[in-house]
């Protein structure tokens, strides 16, 4: 079975307590590699490393440091197949997924990041003939970076590129259901020269290695990608110490189906926005609001494709639902099904956990699953489920639906099936959401800026947003 190490100051170590955690995979229901079960003096060693790095890594010269993280970023194409598979193995998802997002997305963050930082500018104001006022942006110092397992590279790279990009050090830690892509990118880091100590990756528990990061005094700013009860906790943390901090947390995203749409891409797209990693993306849309006049029409095409799609092994290339990523989320998922029946709802499809044949036999699995006629104010439509389950319910009235979509605490992504381009931009205007697609799904431009509203999150991430957030700015003012 395979041990995986921590990453500290450009070494791979145990840690300090010699303790590991069980690595499942999920698809399968088996222990399959041992995490460290880091602590504070595992974390005190890395933010010790971070700060002894800072001074050389912020120094450097720009095109330099960036030379390293494309290095890194050709490093991850290079291994794109083997990178995959762990993640595949790692979260349960299909192998062709992570082969065709997670990893060409991380690389991508590394890329981005990396150029961006070269063609970053700050501003300078003339004060008419008296003063010239120019903006002199630092990086922050040590960054903590704690990621999710639902995309883990991807999410990974999503925090660190742009703190090291900025010239920050960081102290990462993944999430402890699925470290395994993290610490071959630590190997990356090793063969790409990037200077020892500039980023650091402790694993282990969020309660202990996470919240040792949060706590750090030395470190200045938080990044932090997860649940909303978290970011609660760490903001409560991170908050009187009076650290830097962004939070990219949960949601429950509407998507918002118009009669005059393109009905095959609005069904298609949907069925992605859906169910694309068992639902597992915090940009998923679980509640589906369908215009009265083709809700019959869309619920039966949208039930019929959702049935016909393929739940099993998640390393088979004709696998479009693979495992969720834990025994305890899959438990989470079911209970939550079990309250829409209790609420009234109407299975339309699955409903329930799938058995795999053959080595997957343990595996779990959970059916797609489409519910109607719920109210929009149950809990099954307000509180996350964060798995294959969607809601779908009329609406006759653009008001109406407004008023549905914006009901929740969240306020993360939206999408808009209407081919009236003056009720997209209407529409798009009062939905309290960081992100809105019309016509689409999950197409990701860097440069724009991404987070959530309400309880999604605070703080702004992507484009210069994020590499603003891991400096400090400081104007300089000269009287002329
Ligand atoms: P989580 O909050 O349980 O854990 C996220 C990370 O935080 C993990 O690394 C965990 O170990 C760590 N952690 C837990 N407790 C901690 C503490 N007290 N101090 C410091 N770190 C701690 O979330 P999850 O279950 O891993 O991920 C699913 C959630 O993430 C969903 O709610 C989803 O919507 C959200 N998410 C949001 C975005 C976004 O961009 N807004 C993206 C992906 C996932």
């Amino acid at each position: 079975m395979e041990t995986l190490y921590n990453y500290i100051e450009g070494k791979l170590l145990p840690p300090h307590a010699g303790k590991y955690i069980d690595n499942y995979n999920p698809a399968e229901g088996k222990v399959y590699s041992l995490i460290p079960d880091s602590d504070e003096r595992d974390v005190a060693a890395a933010v010790a490393a971070a700060q002894h790095a800072f001074a050389e890594w912020s120094s450097m010269p720009v095109d330099k440091r960036s030379a390293i993280l494309l290095r890194i970023a050709d490093l991850i194409d290079r291994d794109l197949d083997k990178l995959a598979l762990a993640e595949s193995i790692d979260n349960g998802k299909p192998v062709k997924l992570a082969r065709a997002v997670d990893i060409p997305r991380a690389s991508a963050n590394m890329r981005f990041f990396a150029s961006g930082a070269i063609h970053f500018a700050s501003e300078a104001h003339v004060t008419g003939n008296e003063a010239v006022n120019y903006t002199l942006r630092t990086p922050v110092g040590v960054a903590g970076c704690i990621s999710p397992w639902n995309l883990p590279l991807y999410l990974f790279t999503w925090k660190i590129a742009p703190a090291l990009a900025a010239g920050c050090t960081v102290v990462a830690k993944p999430s402890e259901l699925t470290p395994m892509t993290a610490f071959l990118f630590s190997q990356l880091c090793i063969e790409a020269g990037l200077p020892k100590g500039v980023l650091n990756i402790v694993h282990g528990l969020g309660t202990k290695a996470g919240q040792a990061i949060v706590e750090h005094p030395d470190v200045t700013a938080i990044s932090f990608t997860g649940g909303t009860v978290t970011g609660r906790k760490i903001a409560a943390t991170a908050a009187p110490m009076f650290k830097k901090l962004s939070l990219e947390l949960g949601g429950k995203n509407p998507n918002i189906v118009f009669a005059d749409c393109d009905f095959e891409q609005a069904i298609q797209t949907s069925l992605h926005s859906s169910f694309s990693n068992q639902g597992e993306i915090c940009l998923c849309g679980s509640r589906i609001f369908v215009e009265q006049s083709i809700y019959q029409k869309f619920t039966d095409e949208f039930v019929k494709r959702t049935t016909a799609l393929v739940v099993g092994d998640p390393l088979l290339p004709e696998t479009t639902t693979g495992a969720l990523v834990s025994e305890v989320h899959m438990n989470k998922i079911l209970s939550y099904i079990e309250l829409a029946k209790q609420e009234g709802g109407d299975i339309l499809a699955g409903g329930n956990r799938v058995a795999v044949a053959g080595k997957c036999a343990q595996g779990y699995f959970i059916a797609p699953t489409v519910i109607a006629g719920l109210d929009h104010l149950c809990r099954t439509n307000q509180e996350e489920i964060f798995g294959p389950v969607v809601t779908i319910m009329p609406f006759e009235t653009e008001d109406e639906v407004i008023r549905y979509a914006n009901s929740t605490t969240y306020g993360l992504s939206a999408t808009l099936w209407t081919e009236n381009l003056k009720r997209a931009h209407r529409i798009s205007a009062q939905l309290k959401s960081g992100i809105i697609w019309v016509n689409c799904w999950l197409f990701r431009d860097l440069r724009s800026p991404f987070g959530g509203m309400k309880q999604s999150g605070v703080g702004r991430e992507g484009g210069w947003e994020a590499l603003r957030f891991f400096t400090e700015a400081k104007n300089v003012c000269i009287k002329l």
